[in-house]
């Protein structure tokens, strides 16, 4: 049989394909066509079976799926590092997070959201993150949308700012237009973007929850992405306040309440549920929603210390879980699946690394209703691919695989990103920017955006 000519050929590699079975290739190559994964498997039957017009040697390096963060707020990326660090002393931090963010959030215009969302989509793709999911807070989705193809990367945008309560918090946000008319009309306003099957920009449906939404708002959205094949997404009980609120608001919890309204569907993907009371936990173990769990916005902002996290023990009990890094501030995405394994094991449960990437990966991907073509490295699905280097002390000895690459080395050892099968990052630089003047135009819009907001 005649080998046949693939794009770019990946030897040489120790591939983690993420598949169901959990499938790898200690010594497996891959063979890339076009934006599609051709073949993988042994290296001995790819090498015999494919010749690459280019070829990639790994040196025995890990490969994996492009992570998919599936939480964050792309043009808050800058703010998030900029907003002041203050110790919450065991006080709950929803009020200060409306101070800090809506200042600077307001100030945004089109070319600080763009400055905002390419400095964070280097970011990901540098850290092995291929794609994110907007939670719906983007005003300019043209600019964003800019900014991320200019970058190279994959996302799915929402309509910013859907909120229909008068509670002060939200409404002093710039765009807020507290009605459920408002809200039932803007929504949906992103699927047009779902037509082209291979745009890298994808649409879903957001409302912005955590108590800013009526009941009859989250029934409209979520049956609103039902009929349209999407995700349906919003932050739910983030912290002891929010949760409390629901409680007052429901007259029970939250998610029993929701279940018993028949709201916990598989289209719904819930962010943050850091409150989990027993009934609740039961109640989303039986369910088939999806939650995306932020470790980095639980540990920053202490939840763990007012309510126990339970959502290792939910993706044990089978929940479909995934990470999201929400937004930037005192960790990245390189730190993620390393602080979710330290949350598991102080709530005494263990995550392996394998559990991490199947995370970030497959489980993502099921989340936003794409599994049958992302999240995972089998024929037919987009290259969206990390190459990782040996090249760093902590990938050594060639031991705990997994381990070693994604909890010790971490985002340090991602040498090749991989998106639609071009490559987009090398050696860990960026192929198509000049990425230092990429810095100096975010620092510009930074200045502007603290100028404008009068923060010093
Ligand atoms: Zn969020």
């Amino acid at each position: 049989m005649t080998a046949r000519t693939c794009d770019l050929l990946i030897r040489n590699a120790y591939v983690l394909t993420a598949d169901e079975k959990r499938t790898k290739y200690p010594s497996g190559a891959v063979a890339i066509t076009g934006r599609d994964i051709a073949a993988i498997g042994p290296s001995a039957d790819i090498e015999r079976d494919w010749r690459g017009a280019r070829a990639i040697d790994a040196h025995g390096a890990m490969v994996h799926p492009g992570f998919i963060d599936t939480h964050y707020h792309v043009t808050q990326h800058m703010i998030g590092k900029m907003i002041q660090e203050v110790s919450f002393e065991g006080a709950d931090p929803t009020a200060w997070i409306a101070k800090q963010y809506t200042g600077m959030n307001n100030a945004l215009g089109p070319e600080e959201e763009w400055a905002n969302a390419a400095l964070a989509s280097l970011d990901m793709l540098r850290n092995g993150v291929t794609a994110f999911v907007d939670p719906g807070t983007i005003y300019d989705t043209d600019a964003v949308a800019d900014a991320v193809l200019a970058v190279g990367a994959r996302a799915s945008f929402a309509d910013a700012w859907i909120i229909d309560s008068d509670d002060p918090a939200f409404t002093n946000i710039r765009g807020v237009v507290p009605t459920f008319a408002h809200g039932a009309k803007a929504l949906g306003g992103q699927l047009w973007r779902n037509a082209d099957t291979g745009a890298r920009i994808r649409g879903h449906v957001a409302i912005y929850g955590c108590g800013a939404n009526s009941l009859a708002m989250i029934r409209h959205a979520k049956a609103l992405a039902e009929k349209n094949g999407c995700a349906f997404n919003m932050h739910q009980s983030q912290s002891t306040d929010d949760a409390h609120a629901d409680d007052q608001t429901l007259g029970k919890h939250p998610l029993v309440r929701y279940a018993e309204e028949g709201l916990l569907s598989k289209a719904c993907v819930f962010v943050h549920m850091n409150v989990l009371r027993d009934d609740e936990f039961e109640t989303v173990a039986k369910s088939p929603i999806s939650v995306v769990w932020s470790p980095t916005n639980s540990w920053y902002y202490a939840t763990r210390r007012r309510a126990p996290n339970r959502i290792a023990a939910l993706f044990k009990r089978g929940v479909n879980v995934s990470l999201g890094l929400d937004v930037s501030k005192a960790a990245s995405w390189g730190d993620q699946a390393h602080m979710a394994y330290l949350i598991a094991r102080d709530q005494g449960e263990h995550l392996s690394p394998e559990d991490l990437l199947q995370m970030q990966t497959a489980n993502a991907a099921r989340a936003m209703g794409w599994e049958s073509w992302l999240g995972s490295l089998e024929p037919g699905k987009r290259a969206d691919i990390v190459i990782r280097s040996n090249d760093r002390p902590e990938t050594w000895p060639r031991h705990n695989v997994e381990r070693q690459h994604l909890l010790i080395a971490r985002g340090k050892s991602v040498d090749t990103v991989i998106v639609d099968g071009e490559i987009v990052v090398k050696s860990g630089r960026h192929t198509r920017l000049d990425e230092r003047a990429l810095y100096e135009r975010c620092d510009r819009a930074a200045a502007i955006l603290r100028e404008r907001a009068g923060v010093s």
